[in-house]
């Protein structure tokens, strides 16, 4: 074998390497090439995307993945990124393309995709500072950034891989909370806690509960009106109630923006009923949190000052890519219940001295734990708050719009109101009967899902299906969405063309 000074110059940076794919200094020309390369490719498939997927059929899809062989000797970096952009990029889900119009996923901000580039190279791990050093500092600025925003003076938090970890966390503070004020044994405590929530709030709130013990009826379901905001009256009423069988509220979850139907909880008046009865406030803010830096809408979370946590995902309304998410809590104190001491990383003799260190692995779920703060900073340096808020009020502002286009429509029906930026609606032109058009409405989701085209989400709300528009691109226009609409029309009569004919056809 060659040795290393006699072995032949490699052709091209792509390639250039001897032994481990690693970057190091050795590599560093490689690595600018292969970004420079999978950038290329990117920006191409951003240049000549022209719906929000290409739409294949999943068979095809298997096949594709199956086809790689992963125990073959590897093919180099520039074919192996060549390989995925084929595969991966081209029948990706585009957030971006104006008819992508289902779930919460937004389209992503430059500053923070170059920041992702820029953090997993570095590839920091914000558990202990002594692995971190400025990155955890900036971390914590970016959370008391948002507690300010929030209203928490004093508060403190820290980011998450998003709204699901937020919210057990957020339980997971409140259950220890409920153990201290209880004073007895957790075997005890356990099967009288209770979480309080409406049925819009997000499933990830009665995983949580079951995941940290709670009987599996331990989540009840406070009534809502008919918008679908929690019912106050009815909240005190179910407190009080739990105050005489001897249960115990250990937590209320208001929600800011069910991820339905986009509505905010009346967050005042819930933490006065929660303080009358000394439970833990949380506010599931992972769709509403954008909202913290709109210019106009502000006023729609007030009162969420008063929780003892808040969930935030920033990538959701703060168009960041996945993942980007923080628990933020009002009294600093809280989080302690979180703090493990192990004598490797983090000893408790250390934490407990005057200058102690900011290991966040002490207020996290996590141990090794990305730097995704970086990329909410690097925004807020590039655009300013106020640009991401005025993104926010533009998707609100559209769903307004479209909103107001299906109040006149007569094929489709628009459901109550929202306070974010989602439409419920279903195709159900004159004369059509409930039981059809029930039918018809996860079928034209699905039909749209498999052209590509342009994608809708499906919901029931009571028993009733629905489509749904989740509106997250500041950048879609009213007439982007009136196409969308057209294509669920059409495909809507076509359907009811095509029964009609095979009804004609069952007759003859
Ligand atoms: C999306 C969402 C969550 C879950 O957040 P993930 O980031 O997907 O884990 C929790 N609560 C609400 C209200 C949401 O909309």
């Amino acid at each position: 074998m060659a040795s290393l000074a006699t072995r032949p110059a490699p052709a091209a940076g792509r390639t250039d390497r001897a032994g481990t794919g690693l970057l190091t200094a050795r590599t560093a020309d490689a690595y600018e090439e292969l970004l420079g390369q999978v950038t290329h490719d990117v920006a191409e498939r951003f240049r000549t995307v022209r719906a929000p997927s290409v739409g294949p059929d999943r068979r095809h899809l298997e096949r594709l993945v199956d086809a790689a062989d992963l125990d073959g000797p590897g093919v180099g970096d520039a074919a192996a990124l060549e390989e995925a952009d084929a595969l991966y990029a081209g029948h990706a889900v585009w957030f971006h393309h104006p008819s992508y119009l289902a779930h919460l996923n937004c389209p992503v901000v430059l500053p923070a995709v170059a920041a992702e580039a820029m953090l997993a190279a570095i590839n920091t791990s914000v558990d202990t500072y002594d692995q971190s050093l400025v990155a955890t500092l900036m971390e914590q600025r970016l959370v008391r950034w948002t507690a300010g925003r929030i209203g928490f003076p004093a508060g403190d938090g820290v980011f998450t891989s998003g709204g699901t970890q937020s919210n057990l966390q957020a339980l997971f503070l409140a259950r220890a909370r409920a153990e201290r004020a209880a004073g007895e044994d957790r075997a005890a405590l356990l099967p009288r806690l209770r979480v309080l929530s409406t049925e819009a709030a997000h499933f990830s709130v009665s995983r949580a509960a079951t995941l940290l013990g709670l009987r599996e009826d331990a989540v009840l379901t406070v009534p809502v009106d008919a918008a679908g905001r929690m019912d106050v009256a009815a909240l005190s009423t179910a407190l009080a109630a739990l105050a005489e069988t001897g249960e115990r509220a250990m937590a209320v979850v208001a929600t800011a923006g069910t991820t339905d139907r986009g509505i905010i909880d009346p967050l005042p008046e819930i933490a006065d009923a929660v303080r009358a009865h000394d439970a833990w406030l949380h506010v599931d803010a992972a769709y509403g949190g954008g909202l913290l830096l709109s210019r106009t809408r502000r006023r729609l979370l007030d009162g969420i000052e008063r929780a003892d946590s808040v969930t935030v995902d920033y990538h959701k309304t703060c168009f960041q890519p996945v993942s980007s998410s923080a628990l933020i809590v009002r009294e600093r104190a809280d989080l302690a219940a979180t703090a493990h001491h192990a004598d490797y990383l983090n000893p408790a003799a250390e934490a407990a001295s005057e200058d102690a260190e900011p290991n966040q692995v002490d207020k996290s779920l996590q141990t090794t734990r990305r730097f995704d703060a970086l990329k909410l900073w690097t925004t807020l340096r590039s655009l300013g708050p106020d640009a991401i808020g005025d993104m926010v009020d533009a998707v609100c502002d559209l769903a307004d719009e479209v909103r107001e286009m299906l109040a006149e429509d007569p094929d489709l029906h628009v459901l109550g109101t929202t306070d974010l930026s989602t439409v419920i609606f279903r195709f159900r032109p004159e004369g059509l009967d409930d039981a059809r058009a029930d039918a018809l409405q996860p079928l034209i989701r699905r039909i749209l899902f498999h052209s590509g085209r342009a994608m809708v989400a499906r919901t029931t709300i009571d028993g009733t299906p629905w489509l749904k528009l989740t509106l997250l691109n500041p950048e879609a226009t009213p007439l982007d969405v009136a196409a969308v609409l057209d294509l669920v029309r059409a495909t809507g009569r076509g359907l009811l063309a095509g029964s009609r004919l095979a009804a004609t056809e069952g007759a003859r």
